[in-house]
Protein backbone atom coordinates (compact mmCIF):
# COMPACT_ATOMS: atom_id res chain seq x y z
CA UNK A 1 0.00 0.00 0.00
CA UNK A 2 1.56 3.39 -0.88
CA UNK A 3 1.86 5.83 1.73
CA UNK A 4 3.10 3.50 4.21
CA UNK A 5 6.95 2.61 4.74
CA UNK A 6 5.68 -1.26 4.63
CA UNK A 7 2.59 -2.97 3.93
CA UNK A 8 3.40 -5.74 6.69
CA UNK A 9 5.12 -4.43 9.85
CA UNK A 10 5.55 -7.66 12.51
CA UNK A 11 6.74 -6.97 16.11
CA UNK A 12 8.56 -10.01 17.36
CA UNK A 13 10.72 -12.42 15.54
CA UNK A 14 9.89 -15.97 17.04
CA UNK A 15 8.10 -18.87 15.36
CA UNK A 16 5.20 -17.08 14.25
CA UNK A 17 6.80 -13.57 13.64
CA UNK A 18 9.39 -14.55 11.50
CA UNK A 19 7.00 -17.15 9.21
CA UNK A 20 4.77 -14.06 8.93
CA UNK A 21 6.91 -12.00 7.60
CA UNK A 22 8.77 -14.64 5.63
CA UNK A 23 6.16 -15.76 3.60
CA UNK A 24 4.49 -12.21 3.45
CA UNK A 25 8.26 -11.17 1.91
CA UNK A 26 7.86 -13.81 -0.63
CA UNK A 27 4.98 -12.90 -1.90
CA UNK A 28 6.57 -9.22 -3.21
CA UNK A 29 5.06 -7.35 0.01
CA UNK A 30 7.30 -5.01 1.73
CA UNK A 31 7.81 -6.02 5.36
CA UNK A 32 9.56 -4.97 8.53
CA UNK A 33 9.93 -7.34 11.37
CA UNK A 34 11.64 -6.00 15.13
CA UNK A 35 12.81 -8.14 17.85
CA UNK A 36 13.87 -7.20 21.00
CA UNK A 37 15.89 -9.84 21.99
CA UNK A 38 16.86 -12.82 19.60
CA UNK A 39 15.48 -13.56 16.40
CA UNK A 40 13.79 -17.16 16.75
CA UNK A 41 11.95 -16.37 19.68
CA UNK A 42 11.19 -18.66 22.17
CA UNK A 43 11.36 -21.87 21.25
CA UNK A 44 14.55 -21.64 19.63
CA UNK A 45 16.17 -19.43 22.36
CA UNK A 46 15.14 -20.98 24.99
CA UNK A 47 12.19 -23.18 24.43
CA UNK A 48 11.67 -26.34 22.05
CA UNK A 49 15.00 -26.67 20.77
CA UNK A 50 17.67 -26.41 23.96
CA UNK A 51 15.20 -28.11 26.01
CA UNK A 52 15.50 -31.28 23.56
CA UNK A 53 18.97 -30.47 23.28
CA UNK A 54 19.08 -31.19 27.13
CA UNK A 55 16.71 -33.96 26.84
CA UNK A 56 19.03 -35.86 24.98
CA UNK A 57 22.39 -34.71 27.00
CA UNK A 58 20.15 -36.70 30.18
CA UNK A 59 19.55 -39.55 28.51
CA UNK A 60 23.18 -40.83 28.28
CA UNK A 61 23.24 -42.45 31.60
CA UNK A 62 20.39 -44.67 31.08
CA UNK A 63 21.73 -45.65 27.67
CA UNK A 64 25.36 -46.44 29.33
CA UNK A 65 23.81 -48.51 31.99
CA UNK A 66 21.27 -50.25 29.02
CA UNK A 67 24.32 -51.08 27.34
CA UNK A 68 25.27 -53.72 29.49
CA UNK A 69 22.80 -56.09 28.79
CA UNK A 70 23.95 -56.11 25.04
CA UNK A 71 27.75 -57.02 26.04
CA UNK A 72 29.24 -53.81 26.37
CA UNK A 73 31.53 -52.41 29.00
CA UNK A 74 30.94 -48.58 28.95
CA UNK A 75 34.33 -46.72 30.75
CA UNK A 76 32.98 -44.70 33.70
CA UNK A 77 31.73 -41.69 32.30
CA UNK A 78 31.73 -38.52 33.30
CA UNK A 79 29.45 -35.00 32.39
CA UNK A 80 30.73 -31.03 31.89
CA UNK A 81 27.39 -28.39 32.10
CA UNK A 82 29.55 -25.95 30.37
CA UNK A 83 30.65 -27.91 27.99
CA UNK A 84 26.71 -28.55 27.21
CA UNK A 85 25.78 -24.86 27.83
CA UNK A 86 28.74 -23.96 25.06
CA UNK A 87 27.49 -26.48 22.00
CA UNK A 88 23.40 -25.33 22.96
CA UNK A 89 24.52 -22.01 23.00
CA UNK A 90 26.90 -22.57 19.56
CA UNK A 91 23.37 -24.71 17.77
CA UNK A 92 20.69 -21.84 19.09
CA UNK A 93 23.38 -18.55 17.42
CA UNK A 94 23.38 -20.84 14.08
CA UNK A 95 19.56 -20.73 13.97
CA UNK A 96 19.11 -17.89 15.28
CA UNK A 97 21.16 -16.56 11.85
CA UNK A 98 19.28 -18.77 9.54
CA UNK A 99 15.64 -17.24 10.94
CA UNK A 100 17.10 -13.37 10.54
CA UNK A 101 19.06 -14.56 7.09
CA UNK A 102 15.57 -16.34 5.74
CA UNK A 103 12.83 -12.71 6.08
CA UNK A 104 16.11 -11.09 4.85
CA UNK A 105 16.72 -13.29 2.04
CA UNK A 106 12.56 -13.13 1.48
CA UNK A 107 13.19 -9.37 0.99
CA UNK A 108 11.76 -8.27 4.77
CA UNK A 109 14.08 -5.84 6.52
CA UNK A 110 14.68 -6.82 10.41
CA UNK A 111 15.51 -4.92 12.80
CA UNK A 112 16.71 -5.22 16.42
CA UNK A 113 14.88 -3.12 18.74
CA UNK A 114 11.82 -3.49 21.41
CA UNK A 115 8.62 -2.30 18.90
CA UNK A 116 5.52 -0.27 20.22
CA UNK A 117 2.28 0.57 18.69
CA UNK A 118 1.45 4.37 18.83
CA UNK A 119 -1.73 4.50 16.57
CA UNK A 120 -3.34 1.65 14.47
CA UNK A 121 -0.65 2.25 11.70
CA UNK A 122 2.71 3.53 13.31
CA UNK A 123 5.10 1.84 15.16
CA UNK A 124 7.72 3.30 17.40
CA UNK A 125 11.13 1.62 17.27
CA UNK A 126 12.58 2.15 20.67
CA UNK A 127 16.25 0.93 19.46
CA UNK A 128 16.62 2.67 16.77
CA UNK A 129 14.41 5.78 18.09
CA UNK A 130 12.43 6.31 15.18
CA UNK A 131 8.97 5.34 14.23
CA UNK A 132 7.70 3.33 11.05
CA UNK A 133 4.33 3.01 9.40
CA UNK A 134 2.64 -0.16 7.74
CA UNK A 135 -0.49 -1.08 6.58
CA UNK A 136 -0.89 -4.42 8.02
CA UNK A 137 0.74 -4.79 11.38
CA UNK A 138 1.02 -8.49 13.09
CA UNK A 139 2.03 -8.55 16.66
CA UNK A 140 3.61 -12.14 17.48
CA UNK A 141 5.28 -11.13 20.68
CA UNK A 142 4.99 -14.45 22.77
CA UNK A 143 4.52 -15.31 26.53
CA UNK A 144 7.42 -15.36 29.19
CA UNK A 145 7.34 -17.47 32.77
CA UNK A 146 4.81 -16.30 34.90
CA UNK A 147 6.31 -14.84 38.07
CA UNK A 148 5.34 -15.25 41.43
CA UNK A 149 5.67 -12.07 43.77
CA UNK A 150 3.28 -13.08 46.05
CA UNK A 151 5.80 -16.56 47.42
CA UNK A 152 8.25 -14.55 50.41
CA UNK A 153 11.66 -15.41 48.77
CA UNK A 154 10.42 -15.35 44.88
CA UNK A 155 13.80 -13.32 44.19
CA UNK A 156 15.51 -16.43 44.81
CA UNK A 157 13.85 -19.04 41.82
CA UNK A 158 15.00 -19.11 38.76
CA UNK A 159 12.10 -19.75 35.78
CA UNK A 160 12.86 -21.37 32.49
CA UNK A 161 14.84 -18.79 30.64
CA UNK A 162 17.40 -19.12 33.36
CA UNK A 163 17.26 -22.68 33.73
CA UNK A 164 19.16 -23.30 30.72
CA UNK A 165 22.00 -20.99 31.48
CA UNK A 166 22.90 -22.03 34.96
CA UNK A 167 26.60 -21.43 35.85
CA UNK A 168 27.31 -24.23 37.15
CA UNK A 169 24.82 -27.50 37.66
CA UNK A 170 22.90 -27.99 41.10
CA UNK A 171 23.42 -30.90 43.41
CA UNK A 172 19.75 -30.73 44.28
CA UNK A 173 17.00 -28.66 42.46
CA UNK A 174 13.27 -28.14 43.45
CA UNK A 175 10.85 -27.29 40.45
CA UNK A 176 7.08 -26.14 41.41
CA UNK A 177 4.61 -26.52 39.05
CA UNK A 178 3.11 -29.72 36.68
CA UNK A 179 2.73 -28.74 33.18
CA UNK A 180 5.28 -30.08 30.69
CA UNK A 181 8.10 -27.55 31.20
CA UNK A 182 7.83 -28.62 35.01
CA UNK A 183 8.12 -31.78 34.16
CA UNK A 184 10.64 -32.41 31.26
CA UNK A 185 12.93 -30.02 33.42
CA UNK A 186 12.65 -32.45 36.31
CA UNK A 187 13.41 -35.66 34.11
CA UNK A 188 16.80 -33.53 32.62
CA UNK A 189 17.83 -32.34 35.84
CA UNK A 190 17.46 -35.79 37.42
CA UNK A 191 18.94 -37.23 34.39
CA UNK A 192 21.76 -35.10 34.67
CA UNK A 193 22.73 -36.11 38.38
CA UNK A 194 20.57 -33.39 40.20
CA UNK A 195 19.03 -34.45 42.99
CA UNK A 196 15.26 -33.89 41.83
CA UNK A 197 12.21 -32.81 43.25
CA UNK A 198 8.56 -31.57 41.55
CA UNK A 199 6.54 -29.97 44.22
CA UNK A 200 3.05 -29.34 42.26
CA UNK A 201 -0.43 -28.01 44.00
CA UNK A 202 -2.66 -30.50 41.73
CA UNK A 203 -3.69 -33.74 42.59
CA UNK A 204 -1.73 -35.46 39.64
CA UNK A 205 1.06 -33.81 36.79
CA UNK A 206 0.11 -33.06 33.61
CA UNK A 207 -3.26 -32.01 33.95
CA UNK A 208 -4.35 -31.98 30.16
CA UNK A 209 -3.29 -35.65 29.36
CA UNK A 210 -4.58 -38.82 29.78
CA UNK A 211 -4.86 -40.04 33.41
CA UNK A 212 -3.83 -43.33 32.25
CA UNK A 213 -0.21 -41.85 31.21
CA UNK A 214 -0.38 -39.31 34.03
CA UNK A 215 -0.39 -42.19 36.43
CA UNK A 216 2.43 -44.14 34.96
CA UNK A 217 4.77 -41.52 33.86
CA UNK A 218 4.57 -40.59 37.82
CA UNK A 219 5.52 -43.48 38.69
CA UNK A 220 8.05 -44.04 36.30
CA UNK A 221 9.73 -41.08 37.34
CA UNK A 222 9.58 -42.05 41.05
CA UNK A 223 11.37 -45.68 40.73
CA UNK A 224 13.90 -43.43 38.19
CA UNK A 225 14.50 -41.56 42.04
CA UNK A 226 12.69 -38.37 41.24
CA UNK A 227 10.56 -37.19 44.06
CA UNK A 228 7.51 -35.37 43.49
CA UNK A 229 5.00 -33.99 45.85
CA UNK A 230 1.57 -33.37 44.68
CA UNK A 231 -1.07 -31.55 46.48
CA UNK A 232 1.78 -29.11 47.58
CA UNK A 233 3.14 -25.82 47.44
CA UNK A 234 6.30 -23.33 48.32
CA UNK A 235 5.13 -21.50 51.58
CA UNK A 236 8.57 -19.58 51.32
CA UNK A 237 12.07 -19.72 50.57
CA UNK A 238 15.12 -18.36 52.38
CA UNK A 239 18.48 -17.92 51.40
CA UNK A 240 20.83 -19.93 54.09
CA UNK A 241 24.43 -18.78 55.39
CA UNK A 242 26.23 -21.20 53.19
CA UNK A 243 24.07 -19.90 49.96
CA UNK A 244 21.81 -22.98 49.75
CA UNK A 245 18.25 -22.42 49.62
CA UNK A 246 15.55 -23.85 52.00
CA UNK A 247 11.84 -24.15 50.68
CA UNK A 248 8.84 -24.65 53.53
CA UNK A 249 6.44 -27.20 51.75
CA UNK A 250 2.56 -27.68 52.21
CA UNK A 251 2.73 -29.47 56.08
CA UNK A 252 5.34 -28.08 56.81
CA UNK A 253 8.18 -29.79 55.66
CA UNK A 254 11.41 -28.21 54.51
CA UNK A 255 13.55 -29.37 51.21
CA UNK A 256 17.44 -28.17 51.23
CA UNK A 257 18.60 -27.30 47.89
CA UNK A 258 20.57 -25.30 45.26
CA UNK A 259 17.72 -24.32 42.96
CA UNK A 260 14.53 -23.77 42.58
CA UNK A 261 12.64 -22.92 39.57
CA UNK A 262 9.25 -21.66 39.48
CA UNK A 263 7.21 -23.33 36.38
CA UNK A 264 4.14 -22.01 37.24
CA UNK A 265 2.48 -20.97 33.85
CA UNK A 266 3.32 -18.41 31.03
CA UNK A 267 1.79 -14.69 30.73
CA UNK A 268 1.72 -13.38 27.48
CA UNK A 269 3.90 -10.32 26.84
CA UNK A 270 1.46 -7.67 25.80
CA UNK A 271 2.17 -5.15 28.35
CA UNK A 272 4.11 -1.77 27.96
CA UNK A 273 3.63 -1.72 24.02
CA UNK A 274 1.16 0.75 23.76
CA UNK A 275 -1.74 -1.59 22.99
CA UNK A 276 -3.80 -0.03 25.44
CA UNK A 277 -3.41 3.52 23.81
CA UNK A 278 -4.73 2.03 20.66
CA UNK A 279 -7.82 0.50 21.90
CA UNK A 280 -6.54 -3.07 21.74
CA UNK A 281 -9.11 -5.66 23.82
CA UNK A 282 -7.20 -7.93 25.64
CA UNK A 283 -9.05 -11.29 27.35
CA UNK A 284 -9.93 -11.54 31.36
CA UNK A 285 -5.83 -13.52 31.48
CA UNK A 286 -4.15 -10.30 29.21
CA UNK A 287 -3.89 -11.73 26.08
CA UNK A 288 -4.51 -10.01 22.64
CA UNK A 289 -8.31 -10.73 21.87
CA UNK A 290 -8.63 -11.65 18.25
CA UNK A 291 -11.51 -13.74 16.22
CA UNK A 292 -11.09 -16.82 14.34
CA UNK A 293 -8.86 -15.14 11.58
CA UNK A 294 -6.35 -13.93 14.33
CA UNK A 295 -7.44 -10.29 13.85
CA UNK A 296 -8.06 -8.06 16.81
CA UNK A 297 -11.07 -5.66 17.61
CA UNK A 298 -8.76 -2.91 15.23
CA UNK A 299 -9.06 -4.26 11.34
CA UNK A 300 -5.25 -3.63 10.48
CA UNK A 301 -3.97 -5.07 13.27
CA UNK A 302 -3.51 -9.06 14.11
CA UNK A 303 -2.32 -11.34 16.22
CA UNK A 304 -0.95 -14.90 16.30
CA UNK A 305 1.00 -17.35 18.94
CA UNK A 306 1.47 -17.21 22.36
CA UNK A 307 0.06 -13.84 23.11
CA UNK A 308 -3.23 -14.47 21.88
CA UNK A 309 -3.39 -17.65 24.24
CA UNK A 310 -4.74 -19.91 22.08
CA UNK A 311 -2.71 -22.85 22.11
CA UNK A 312 1.34 -22.37 23.30
CA UNK A 313 3.10 -24.43 20.91
CA UNK A 314 5.25 -23.66 18.25
CA UNK A 315 3.64 -25.58 15.22
CA UNK A 316 0.53 -23.59 16.36
CA UNK A 317 2.36 -20.09 16.09
CA UNK A 318 3.38 -21.20 12.36
CA UNK A 319 -0.09 -22.44 11.16
CA UNK A 320 -1.59 -18.89 12.42
CA UNK A 321 1.18 -17.09 10.72
CA UNK A 322 0.53 -18.94 7.70
CA UNK A 323 -3.17 -18.69 8.22
CA UNK A 324 -2.46 -14.86 8.31
CA UNK A 325 -0.78 -14.48 5.17
CA UNK A 326 -3.93 -15.68 3.40
CA UNK A 327 -6.51 -13.68 4.52
CA UNK A 328 -4.49 -10.95 5.11
CA UNK A 329 -2.53 -10.83 1.60
CA UNK A 330 -3.93 -13.04 -0.66
CA UNK A 331 -7.31 -12.76 -0.38
CA UNK A 332 -8.50 -16.30 1.25
CA UNK A 333 -9.81 -15.80 4.71
CA UNK A 334 -8.50 -18.99 6.25
CA UNK A 335 -9.19 -19.81 10.38
CA UNK A 336 -6.77 -21.72 12.11
CA UNK A 337 -7.77 -24.83 12.67
CA UNK A 338 -6.93 -25.49 16.78
CA UNK A 339 -8.48 -29.32 16.28
CA UNK A 340 -6.30 -32.53 17.27
CA UNK A 341 -3.47 -31.51 17.95
CA UNK A 342 -0.60 -33.85 18.34
CA UNK A 343 1.59 -33.17 20.93
CA UNK A 344 4.25 -34.64 22.96
CA UNK A 345 6.10 -34.08 26.42
CA UNK A 346 9.61 -34.89 26.17
CA UNK A 347 9.74 -36.57 30.09
CA UNK A 348 11.43 -40.14 30.51
CA UNK A 349 9.88 -41.90 29.37
CA UNK A 350 8.24 -39.61 26.72
CA UNK A 351 4.07 -38.95 26.28
CA UNK A 352 3.02 -38.90 22.37
CA UNK A 353 -0.68 -37.79 22.24
CA UNK A 354 -3.65 -36.41 20.00
CA UNK A 355 -7.38 -36.51 20.59
CA UNK A 356 -9.36 -36.49 23.75
CA UNK A 357 -8.31 -37.88 27.00
CA UNK A 358 -10.51 -40.69 28.49
CA UNK A 359 -11.92 -38.32 30.80
CA UNK A 360 -12.58 -35.46 27.98
CA UNK A 361 -14.15 -38.57 25.83
CA UNK A 362 -16.55 -39.35 28.33
CA UNK A 363 -17.81 -35.96 29.03
CA UNK A 364 -18.71 -36.18 24.93
CA UNK A 365 -19.68 -39.85 24.23
CA UNK A 366 -21.91 -41.73 26.00
CA UNK A 367 -20.78 -45.44 24.57
CA UNK A 368 -16.75 -45.56 24.43
CA UNK A 369 -14.40 -48.28 23.46
CA UNK A 370 -11.21 -48.01 25.16
CA UNK A 371 -7.66 -50.17 23.87
CA UNK A 372 -4.97 -50.67 26.27
CA UNK A 373 -1.85 -52.21 26.06
CA UNK A 374 1.18 -52.41 28.80
CA UNK A 375 4.23 -53.72 27.37
CA UNK A 376 7.97 -54.02 27.76
CA UNK A 377 9.51 -52.41 24.89
CA UNK A 378 11.47 -55.01 22.71
CA UNK A 379 14.85 -52.36 24.06
CA UNK A 380 14.49 -52.96 27.79
CA UNK A 381 14.52 -57.01 27.55
CA UNK A 382 17.88 -56.93 27.53
CA UNK A 383 19.04 -54.04 29.07
CA UNK A 384 16.86 -55.37 31.77
CA UNK A 385 15.36 -51.81 32.29
CA UNK A 386 12.39 -52.21 34.49
CA UNK A 387 10.13 -49.91 32.22
CA UNK A 388 6.80 -50.47 30.58
CA UNK A 389 5.16 -48.76 27.80
CA UNK A 390 1.27 -47.71 27.86
CA UNK A 391 -0.58 -47.40 24.49
CA UNK A 392 -3.89 -46.42 24.71
CA UNK A 393 -6.56 -45.93 22.14
CA UNK A 394 -10.00 -44.00 22.89
CA UNK A 395 -12.81 -44.68 20.43
CA UNK A 396 -16.31 -44.13 19.83
CA UNK A 397 -18.41 -47.29 19.58
CA UNK A 398 -21.28 -45.89 18.07
CA UNK A 399 -19.26 -44.84 15.00
CA UNK A 400 -16.05 -46.55 15.75
CA UNK A 401 -14.03 -43.50 14.99
CA UNK A 402 -10.58 -43.57 16.87
CA UNK A 403 -11.06 -40.27 19.06
CA UNK A 404 -8.08 -40.19 21.05
CA UNK A 405 -4.37 -42.02 21.08
CA UNK A 406 -2.12 -41.73 23.71
CA UNK A 407 1.24 -43.78 24.09
CA UNK A 408 3.74 -43.53 27.14
CA UNK A 409 7.23 -44.83 25.82
CA UNK A 410 10.29 -44.71 23.86
CA UNK A 411 9.44 -42.50 20.72
CA UNK A 412 6.43 -41.39 21.60
CA UNK A 413 6.63 -38.38 20.16
CA UNK A 414 7.43 -39.37 16.88
CA UNK A 415 4.55 -41.87 17.04
CA UNK A 416 1.98 -39.13 18.13
CA UNK A 417 3.44 -37.30 14.84
CA UNK A 418 1.99 -40.17 12.65
CA UNK A 419 -0.99 -40.91 14.45
CA UNK A 420 -2.51 -36.85 13.82
CA UNK A 421 -2.44 -38.19 10.44
CA UNK A 422 -5.60 -40.72 10.75
CA UNK A 423 -7.14 -38.87 13.85
CA UNK A 424 -7.54 -35.41 12.04
CA UNK A 425 -8.22 -37.81 8.91
CA UNK A 426 -11.29 -39.08 11.33
CA UNK A 427 -10.33 -42.50 10.85
CA UNK A 428 -12.15 -45.65 12.71
CA UNK A 429 -10.89 -48.05 14.84
CA UNK A 430 -11.47 -50.63 11.80
CA UNK A 431 -9.15 -48.67 9.84
CA UNK A 432 -6.36 -49.00 12.32
CA UNK A 433 -7.70 -53.20 12.00
CA UNK A 434 -6.61 -53.15 8.43
CA UNK A 435 -3.49 -51.74 8.54
CA UNK A 436 -0.46 -53.80 8.51
CA UNK A 437 1.89 -53.91 11.40
CA UNK A 438 5.47 -53.49 11.31
CA UNK A 439 7.60 -55.81 12.81
CA UNK A 440 9.05 -55.33 15.09
CA UNK A 441 8.14 -52.22 16.65
CA UNK A 442 6.61 -50.60 19.65
CA UNK A 443 4.34 -49.20 17.57
CA UNK A 444 2.60 -51.99 15.70
CA UNK A 445 0.56 -52.74 19.09
CA UNK A 446 -1.40 -49.61 17.90
CA UNK A 447 -2.75 -51.91 15.19
CA UNK A 448 -3.05 -55.07 16.84
CA UNK A 449 -5.70 -53.95 19.74
CA UNK A 450 -8.33 -56.30 18.18
CA UNK A 451 -10.82 -56.36 21.69
CA UNK A 452 -11.54 -53.32 23.46
CA UNK A 453 -9.89 -53.62 26.88
CA UNK A 454 -13.31 -52.04 28.48
CA UNK A 455 -16.15 -49.87 27.41
CA UNK A 456 -17.54 -46.73 29.42
CA UNK A 457 -20.99 -46.39 28.70
CA UNK A 458 -22.76 -43.29 30.14
CA UNK A 459 -19.83 -42.90 32.32
CA UNK A 460 -19.64 -46.29 33.89
CA UNK A 461 -17.27 -48.56 33.35
CA UNK A 462 -18.16 -52.02 32.32
C1 LIG B 1 10.87 -24.26 28.12
C2 LIG B 1 9.92 -24.30 26.96
C3 LIG B 1 9.83 -25.44 26.19
C4 LIG B 1 8.96 -25.48 25.11
N1 LIG B 1 8.89 -26.63 24.39
C5 LIG B 1 8.05 -26.71 23.34
C6 LIG B 1 7.99 -27.88 22.56
O1 LIG B 1 8.67 -28.87 22.83
N2 LIG B 1 7.16 -27.89 21.49
C7 LIG B 1 6.39 -26.82 21.16
O2 LIG B 1 5.66 -26.88 20.17
N3 LIG B 1 6.42 -25.70 21.89
C8 LIG B 1 7.24 -25.61 22.97
N4 LIG B 1 7.30 -24.46 23.70
C9 LIG B 1 6.37 -23.35 23.36
C10 LIG B 1 6.91 -22.53 22.18
O3 LIG B 1 8.20 -22.09 22.45
C11 LIG B 1 5.99 -21.34 21.94
O4 LIG B 1 4.66 -21.79 21.80
C12 LIG B 1 6.36 -20.58 20.67
O5 LIG B 1 7.68 -20.11 20.74
C13 LIG B 1 5.40 -19.41 20.46
O6 LIG B 1 5.80 -18.66 19.34
P1 LIG B 1 5.43 -17.12 19.23
O7 LIG B 1 5.84 -16.69 17.87
O8 LIG B 1 4.05 -16.90 19.67
O9 LIG B 1 6.33 -16.38 20.32
P2 LIG B 1 7.87 -16.45 20.66
O10 LIG B 1 8.55 -17.58 20.00
O11 LIG B 1 7.94 -16.38 22.15
O12 LIG B 1 8.44 -15.12 20.03
C14 LIG B 1 8.07 -13.87 20.49
C15 LIG B 1 9.25 -12.92 20.27
O13 LIG B 1 8.80 -11.58 20.42
C16 LIG B 1 9.82 -10.83 21.03
N5 LIG B 1 9.19 -9.64 21.60
C17 LIG B 1 8.34 -9.57 22.65
N6 LIG B 1 7.90 -8.31 22.81
C18 LIG B 1 8.50 -7.55 21.84
C19 LIG B 1 8.43 -6.17 21.47
N7 LIG B 1 7.62 -5.32 22.13
N8 LIG B 1 9.17 -5.75 20.44
C20 LIG B 1 9.97 -6.61 19.75
N9 LIG B 1 10.07 -7.93 20.06
C21 LIG B 1 9.32 -8.39 21.08
C22 LIG B 1 10.41 -11.79 22.05
O14 LIG B 1 11.72 -11.41 22.40
C23 LIG B 1 10.36 -13.10 21.28
O15 LIG B 1 11.57 -13.34 20.60
C24 LIG B 1 8.17 -24.35 24.78
C25 LIG B 1 8.26 -23.19 25.54
C26 LIG B 1 9.12 -23.16 26.63
C27 LIG B 1 9.22 -21.91 27.45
Amino acid sequence: MAGYDYDLFVIGGGSGGVRAARVAAALGKRVGIAEEYRYGGTCVIRGCVPKKLYVYASQFPEHFADAAGYGWTVPQASFDWQTLVANKDREISRLEAIYKKNVQGAGGETFQSRAMLVDPHVVHLLGEDRTVTADQILIATGGRPAPHPALPGHEYCIFSNEAFDLQELPKAIMIEGGGYIAVEFANIFHGLGVDTTLVYRGKEILSRFDMDLRRMLHETMEKKGIRILCHAVSEWIRKRPDGRLDALLTGGKVLTVDQVMLAIGRLPNAENMGLEGVGIEMTQTGAINVDQYSRTNIDNIWAIGDVTNRVQLTPVAIHEAMCFVETAFKGNPTAPDHDTIATAVFSQPEIGTVGLSEDEAVKRFSDLEIYRATFRPMRHTLSGRDERMLMKLVVDGASKKVLGAHILGPDAGEMAQLLGIPLKAGLTKDDFDRTMAVHPTAAEELVTMYKPTYRVKDGERV
